[in-house]
């Protein structure tokens, strides 16, 4: 019989709401994810994304009315 025994690395991805800091993982993926990947998981679970100017915020359903 034959095994070999690998360690695998994963990466969760985690969305931070710029205002309450309320934190949601997005994903656990093999490799780190891209911005767009980023930020259609932020847009599914209802975070929203606003320009300030600066740079871009993220906000989280209780927060979005806020930052219209
Ligand atoms: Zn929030």
């Amino acid at each position: 019989m034959a095994f070999r025994t690998e360690e695998v690395t994963n990466y969760k991805t985690i969305v931070i709401c710029d205002d309450c800091k309320k934190e949601s993982v997005l994903n656990t993926t093999p490799t780190p994810m891209g911005f767009d990947n980023k930020m259609n998981g932020a847009l599914s679970l209802g975070y929203t994304f606003k320009d300030n100017g600066k740079r871009f915020m993220n906000y989280c359903n209780s927060c979005k009315p806020k930052h219209v």
